[in-house]
């Protein structure tokens, strides 16, 4: 019987806070110490086990995508010497050389958006910097963003792996896609995590899954032109922010943290 990944390529986005057993530390969110060696680990094993998944499925391709902080932090000796890795940082853009011959991509080890309660170190790109990132009225975090850079490509998010309150919102966003959960959160930084080797089992089942339903998982598309609103959470940087709209004007400021304007596409947002 032929494989049903058979010649498929996949990508995987990979950050670290959302991985099992990570909760940061208070204050300093992920922070560089014992918890964020932990998460790396983690990480490059939850994205092993989808890689390893995905090509026991007959898989082509699989580039994994280090996405967290400068991206450089997943143990890449410990990943399966057969998949590609995207990492380091100064690139345009999410989703590096993405193109239509992929059939979908992942996302390990994301977080909730900022203003979320009990997501763990739930925040939008800098929990220093952003109160929220709204698009078309809605809030949305670092996973719709980055699937909506997927659907520009025409390929859809496949499966989610992350704390229960980032599931929740990959299921309202994303209802056909496959979802793991690591951890339900108790606070900021803290939750009741599965074990680490248990979610990576649970991964390569749910990638099982998502291969038998892969005619049904759908592109996360956000319309263009584009209404984006961002509150910072200092007025300074909503002074100094340097966003501009489709006619190159700089975004309106409706309120001393918050600037809003109509860009062209999410592409414009990096
Ligand atoms: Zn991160």
């Amino acid at each position: 019987m032929e494989k049903l990944l058979k010649g498929k390529k996949f990508y995987i986005g990979v950050d670290c806070e959302g991985v099992a057993c990570v909760v940061g530390e208070p204050g300093n969110g992920l922070g560089a110490g014992e918890q964020y060696r932990f998460a790396a680990k983690q990480a490059t094993r939850e994205a092993n086990a989808a890689a390893e998944a995905l090509f026991e499925l007959g898989a082509e391709q699989v580039v994994i995508w280090d996405n967290h902080g400068t991206g450089c932090n997943l143990d890449y000796d410990l990943l399966d010497s057969r998949v590609h890795i995207t990492l380091g940082s100064g690139h345009r853009g999410r989703f590096p050389l993405l193109d239509q011959s992929f059939a979908g991509v992942m996302f390990i080890g994301y977080h909730a958006r900022e203003n979320t309660v009990n997501g763990v170190l739930a925040h939008t790109y800098s929990s220093k910097a952003y109160q929220y990132f709204k698009l078309e009225g809605r809030e949305l975090g670092e996973m719709e963003i980055d699937a909506a850079f997927a659907a520009l490509k025409d390929v859809p998010v496949v499966l989610c792996v992350s704390d229960y309150c980032a599931i929740e919102q990959a299921r309202e966003s994303f209802p056909w896609a496959e979802t793991v959960i690591t951890k339900k959160g108790l606070s900021w930084t803290s939750a009741v995590s599965k074990h680490p080797l248990a979610v990576c089992e649970e991964i390569k089942a749910a990638v099982g899954r998502a291969a038998e339903r892969l005619q049904e998982m759908e592109c996360y598309r956000l319309p263009s032109p584009l209404e984006v609103e961002i509150r910072y959470k200092r007025m300074e940087d909503a002074s100094r922010d340097n966003l501009v709209d489709q006619n190159g004007k700089p975004f309106a400021r409706t309120d001393a943290f918050t600037r809003k304007g109509i860009m062209d596409s999410i592409e414009d947002l990096f």
